[in-house]
């Protein structure tokens, strides 16, 4: 019989290092220009590949994917506004911010009553940039801070947009981690944002440090890490994948998780899947501030995984919610608002779902006819009249009384209160003493070539 689980529990030293390591990452990639597609986003998994092995596809302009085609690809090299005075008030070179995504070329030289309409700024916040895109709409157009606005004298301005709009691909890449089982956990993160730091470089810093820490684990599962656009990517990979999606047995988005905000998870659509459960349970035992939200069909990729068509086991975990911060999409999401020790902690919470994904069972408790004499097995303190259980004792109560073959370890450490790790622990020393034993799963299977337990 293999090992009931194993569960490291705790933090290793190398925990703070982990979002250091994540916040440079997050330096590297911020000047990147990305886009739904084009050379931002090939220059991102560019740099990804050196943390990660990524296998990387190209989707062909007009695609179908779901309900939608795969856009033209978009490239941009410069892009700028120069005054009547003959100064570049405006330079993509300063911030990729500047420019609206998907902006169409342009060279002209306008009055400013005429380059007005194309200016875009946020007139209740002046000092700050927005980040504009228009991915289905054929325009051109810039972004700056309203208070810039007011402060541009009329006359003539040259414009000029140096881009190609065209025929072209969508960039997704794939990290897969081999595990004893076919059946995967898929993470998946949007690639699309320009320089915004937590929506959503954070989201695929995290993502890349959890399959780095990931290839050098045991693993159950397999592992499928998606880094695509948003909303396009999901659809795309989703269309291609819909032969192998009934191997996914569990999931989860990463987005917007590297700032100060509590641990956020959004339940799946399906409200009960296990990793619903199992992120409870993982924030529960983290002991930092956190909330669990119910399923809305709104927010970020889980709208396609989720979509009733797939309806995949799949939750988001975040922190502050794009909707949620008011400085979101501009100039003030930038890398100021991360913090490295907010991206240790958002990857340790997501490594411990997953460890309890991967290790989570159900057992037989094989002496059911009472309690089993545990201190004849030296489980048990051996002096008596204590007035309080310790935790590891009152595991293995919980564990022995709820090992019917019915429930599984995440269920016990749910409804004891204790510690996941604990459980999984106490299991082990049961298992151990003969006392328990795996109830396989009969609707998993292994990696062809290799045994199943
Ligand atoms: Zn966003």
């Amino acid at each position: 019989m293999t090992s009931v689980a194993t569960v490291t529990g705790g933090r290793d030293d190398s925990a703070s290092e982990l979002g250091h390591e994540a916040y440079e990452l997050m330096r590297r990639l911020f000047p990147l220009c990305r886009s739904l597609t084009g050379s931002g986003v090939r220059a991102t998994f560019d740099i990804l590949q050196e943390y990660i092995q990524l296998s990387r596809s190209e989707v062909p302009s007009g695609t179908r994917a779901c309900d939608w085609r795969v856009p033209d690809e978009w490239n941009v090299r410069e892009a700028y506004i120069v005054g009547p005075d003959g100064t570049r008030v405006v330079d993509f070179q300063r911030s990729n911010l500047h420019v609206v995504s998907y902006s169409e070329p342009v060279r002209a030289v306008l009055p400013l009553e005429e380059l007005r309409p194309h200016l875009h700024t946020l007139p209740d916040r002046p000092d700050v940039v927005p980040y504009r895109t228009s991915y289905y709409e054929r325009t051109w157009g810039f972004c700056l801070s309203h208070r810039q606005l007011l402060e541009l004298e009329p006359g003539d301005y040259e414009v000029v947009i140096d881009a190609t709009l065209a025929p072209g691909h969508l960039t997704y890449a794939e990290s897969k981690l081999d595990g004893r089982r076919q059946e995967e956990i898929l993470i998946s993160t949007y690639v699309c944002h320009p320089s915004l730091a937590n929506d959503n470089l954070s989201g695929i810093v995290v993502a890349t440090m959890l399959a780095k820490q990931l290839a050098e684990r045991p693993r159950r599962h397999s592992y499928r890490f998606v880094f695509a656009p948003g909303t396009i990517g999901p659809l795309t990979w989703l269309e291609r994948n819909r032969t192998r999606l009934e191997l996914i047995r569990h999931g989860l988005t990463v987005a917007c998780i590297g700032d100060d905000g509590p641990l956020t998870y959004k339940r799946s659509r399906r409200g009960d899947a296990e990793v619903d459960r199992a992120a409870e349970v993982a924030l529960r035992d983290s002991g930092t501030p956190y909330r669990v939200l119910e399923f809305e069909p709104w927010g970020g990729d889980e709208r396609q995984f989720c979509s009733p068509g797939f309806d995949l086991p799949l939750g988001a975990m975040m922190r502050t919610a794009h909707a949620a911060y008011p400085g979101n999409h501009t100039s003030a999401d930038g890398l100021d608002r991360i913090h490295p020790r907010s991206l240790t902690v958002s990857i340790e919470t997501c490594l411990a779902i997953l460890e309890i994904l991967d290790t989570n069972l159900t057992c037989i408790n094989l002496a059911p006819d009472g309690e089993p004499q545990l201190g004849r097995r030296g489980l048990y303190r051996s002096a008596g009249g204590a007035v309080a259980t310790p935790a590891e004792e009152r595991a293995m109560l919980w564990v022995l009384n709820q090992s019917d073959g019915s429930r599984t370890l995440l269920d016990i450490a749910y409804r004891s209160g204790l510690p996941y790790a604990t459980i999984a622990r106490a299991a082990e020393r049961l298992r151990c003493a003969g006392l328990l034993e795996e109830r396989p799963r009969s609707e998993e299977h292994a990696r062809s070539g290799e045994s199943v337990p």
